[in-house]
């Protein structure tokens, strides 16, 4: 055994919204945790950064305490076959890079710089490229995550008909629109189109996805990447082509979901939670390193009752909730 092996009661793998939120949860209740993160913070991460309200909720925090400039959505301009439907809401918009960052920072928990590759099991519990060891182990280290790699098989498997490829990119430009629209099933696409500007000039676009419905219909997503800048163009929305986007791939949420077995336990896009409807996957990322963590605390198994599969019918409650006259 390394003699400098650093022991913790928990170590998270992975420290975006879900390893954060697990972490700051387990500092609450007096559990020792440290997250390894491949990158050091702030780091960039391929997101439109769309957040519910309740994101806060979640936080136990208000959208006032946030420090970094926070977009309020008024409003959301859907488009379906050519439709346009605006719908008064109340959502929210940050810069991952930002959110990320102060979501780590108010964990309070030791965050070391290193790229997990090797887990193995012991008799008390994990060990980390012979350099970490562990009683409890969380994988919220997103898509890639090594604990889900190294443990899918007991855990859970992500089906691939859940597998959404997204694009996007953001950029600082002069604000024609200053509104959100969103473009669902538009010239064939299996998912939808987002422009989203944001405070301080800055404009998220992007296009996501199901990555077996592109593959069968023998399209890529770059090739609706285009068809969409082109739209964006001559429409007036930006002026100027944005440049070259950036790919990420995720897991919408299927049913079955076993999240924790023999102390390992998986959160967010490492277990695929994002909802069905709009690929909304930063509360669930948070909501599940609180979850992860309650049954650290307690014991009891993961609960994901309250997670929600959806994101349209809270978007659009929140709309009624705006209109009503006693709001
Ligand atoms: C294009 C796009 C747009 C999106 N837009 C939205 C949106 O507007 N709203 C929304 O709610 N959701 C959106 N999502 C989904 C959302 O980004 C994710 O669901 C969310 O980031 C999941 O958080 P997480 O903490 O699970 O993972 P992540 O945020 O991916 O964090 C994982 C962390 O693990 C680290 N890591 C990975 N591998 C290792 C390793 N081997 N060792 C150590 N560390 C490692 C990474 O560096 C990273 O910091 C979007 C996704 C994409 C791709």
């Amino acid at each position: 055994m390394n003699p400098a092996m650093v022991q913790a009661d928990v170590i998270i793998v992975g420290g975006g919204p879900a390893g954060a939120a697990c972490a700051a949860h387990l500092k609450k209740n007096g559990v020792a945790a440290r997250i390894l993160d491949k990158k050091v913070f702030p780091r960039k991460k391929i997101c439109a950064g769309w957040i519910s309200p309740d994101v806060f909720g979640s936080l136990a925090c208000s959208p006032e305490t946030y420090p970094y400039p926070l977009t309020r959505i008024d409003r959301i301009h859907f488009h379906l076959f050519g439709i346009r439907m605006p719908v008064k809401t109340r959502q929210y918009a940050v810069r991952r890079f930002e959110f990320d960052n102060w979501l780590i920072r108010r964990a309070e928990v030791p965050v070391h710089s290193h790229q997990v590759r090797k887990i193995q099991k012991n008799r008390s519990g994990y060990v980390i490229d012979d350099q970490f060891a562990c009683r409890y182990l969380v994988g919220a280290g997103g898509t890639h995550c090594p604990v889900h790699r190294t443990f899918k098989d007991p855990l859970q498997l992500r089906p691939d008909r859940a597998l959404i490829s997204a694009v996007e990119k953001e950029f600082q430009a002069p604000c024609r629109i200053p509104e959100c629209h969103i473009w669902y099933l538009d010239q064939g696409l299996p998912g939808y189109a987002w422009y989203l500007p944001k405070k301080n000039g800055w404009i998220n676009i992007g296009i996501g996805g199901k990555q077996h419905r592109l593959a069968s219909r023998g399209t890529t997503i770059m090739k609706h990447w285009h068809n969409f800048i082109h739209r964006l163009l001559k429409q007036g929305f930006v002026d100027h082509h944005p440049g070259s986007p950036k790919g990420h791939t995720y897991f919408l949420r299927h049913k079955p979901v076993d999240l924790g077995r023999e102390n390992v336990f998986l959160a967010g896009d490492a277990a695929g939670l994002s909802t069905i409807d709009m690929g909304e996957g930063i509360h669930a990322a948070i909501q599940s390193g609180v979850a992860a963590a309650d049954t650290i605390i307690s014991g009891r198994p993961v609960c994901l009752d309250h997670i929600s599969r959806f994101s349209l019918p809270k978007l659009l409650t929140a709309a009624m909730k705006k209109t009503s006259p006693h709001a």
